[in-house]
């Protein structure tokens, strides 16, 4: 299995330059072989780093950078551009690959070799090829049994330098239960934060606090003369609140989602990627969208750990189509509850929605045969359980009661 632990660098001030000047190299490359790849025919990743070697010869700084790191710089803007070519096939309109200035490109990576982690005296470091040791905080274990594929270090806009460890444990991810027996529609939307079929709501995390820190430090910012000293200390700043309200966004998540991979053998979503954000104005769209996108695929992920289905399916329609008899009747956002005019089946907007989330993602993961024994008429919740998102964060779980938990103390 893999995946990846992130560690806080502390570096000297001599080596957290050359760190910068790595990075900065390193970017040089990746746009050298950018301008290749738009005036040469049929180049590949493979091929194009076969002239690394060549390169070196009139490019001296190169000489300074691990080999493996150079190949990986290559191999990153390929992989850039399959994304790319991945997304115009799925219909989207999308530009080029842009040349990258100082400040959009902020990584490099090791792999294989060119790293390993030293313990000297009960303290760690971080050795890296070209660059020395590097102090490391190692705040969570990596297992005994687990092997550093790669190490990416990476400056964040706060200044501060992180290593990404992509790791790989010998043992596989948990099979899937074949007939899973704890199945969960989520609807994620905007006033609750997630309403899920066992009749759990989840409000919306309140940033408010956050996003005011964050905006007063950048009224300071404009005030400022752009390039002084003083401009610089307060850019520091405002990156801070960013990080700081990231990091609070990315720690609900990471709980909200671990909560249902771990509680369920089967997770129904609606795809983000057709999912029809249109209904919201343009700011929070944006910023429902990220965080959304966020959650899916920290629940994806998740859910492949825990050996839990996770499947996405087609929103068209969830919110309009009756959960009890399917009949779809129109319904503005500012309408809450679902009252369908042909069954008489009545019940909240979103657990409605949650429901036909669930059903359609029973029909794809097992075949429709399995969703009509959805106990869909029977179970419809009668209550909703509304969950304030700081419970979440605190108790890691939006019920008090885990199975998981239970599991750990028998
Ligand atoms: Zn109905």
């Amino acid at each position: 299995m893999n995946y990846n632990n992130r560690y806080r660098l502390r570096p000297s001030d001599a080596l957290a330059e050359q760190l910068a000047w790595t990075v900065d190299t390193c970017r040089q490359v990746y746009n050298h072989f950018l301008h290749r790849l738009n005036r040469t025919d049929n180049t590949s990743a493979y091929s194009e780093q076969k002239l690394l070697p060549s390169l070196k010869k009139w490019w001296n700084d190169l000489k300074q950078v691990h080999s493996k790191v150079l190949q990986k710089v290559v191999q990153r803007l390929y992989d850039n551009l399959s994304t790319l070519r991945g997304r115009k096939d799925n219909g989207y309109r999308v530009g080029t690959l842009n040349w990258k200035a100082p400040g959009e490109y902020r990584s490099f990576t090791y792999s294989q070799s060119g790293f390993k982690l030293k313990n000297t005296s009960g303290r760690t470091r971080l050795w890296l090829s070209k660059l020395g040791e590097i102090p490391i905080t190692l705040h969570r274990d990596i297992p005994d049994d687990a092997e550093i594929k790669t190490v990416t270090v990476k400056q964040e806009p706060t200044g501060k330098w992180y290593a990404i460890f992509g790791v790989e444990t010998p043992d596989d991810p948990p099979a899937k239960p074949e007939n899973p027996e704890k199945c969960v529609g989520i609807d994620v939307g905007i006033l609750k934060y997630a309403h899920d079929t066992d009749g759990t709501a989840v409000e919306s995390l309140d940033l408010s606090d956050e996003r005011e820190r964050l905006e007063r430090a950048q009224r300071n910012l404009s005030r400022k003369q752009h390039g002084s000293a003083n401009w610089e200390k307060q850019r520091r700043v405002v990156a801070e609140r960013h990080a700081e309200l990231k990091n609070k966004r990315r720690d609900f998540l990471h709980k909200l989602s671990n909560y249902y991979a771990r509680e369920y053998d089967l997770v129904a979503v609606e795809d983000l990627d057709a999912k029809g954000l249109v209904e919201l104005p343009g700011n929070s769209r944006n910023r429902a969208g990220a965080a959304w996108g966020m959650f899916l695929r920290m629940l994806e992920y998740k859910c492949e750990r825990e050996g839990t289905h996770f499947v996405a399916v087609d929103p068209a329609g969830t919110t309009k189509e009756c959960a009890s008899c399917g009949v779809s009747t129109d319904k503005p956002l500012w309408v809450r509850e679902h009252s369908c005019p042909a069954c008489g089946f009545e019940a909240d907007r979103d657990a409605n929605a949650a429901w036909n989330i669930l059903s359609r993602g029973i029909t794809k993961r097992l075949g429709a045969g399995r969703s009509e024994s959805t106990p869909v008429e029977t179970a419809l919740p009668t209550d909703t359980d509304s969950v304030s998102a700081k419970r979440v964060v605190e108790a890691g779980s939006p019920t008090l009661k885990e199975r998981t938990a239970s599991a750990v103390s028998e």
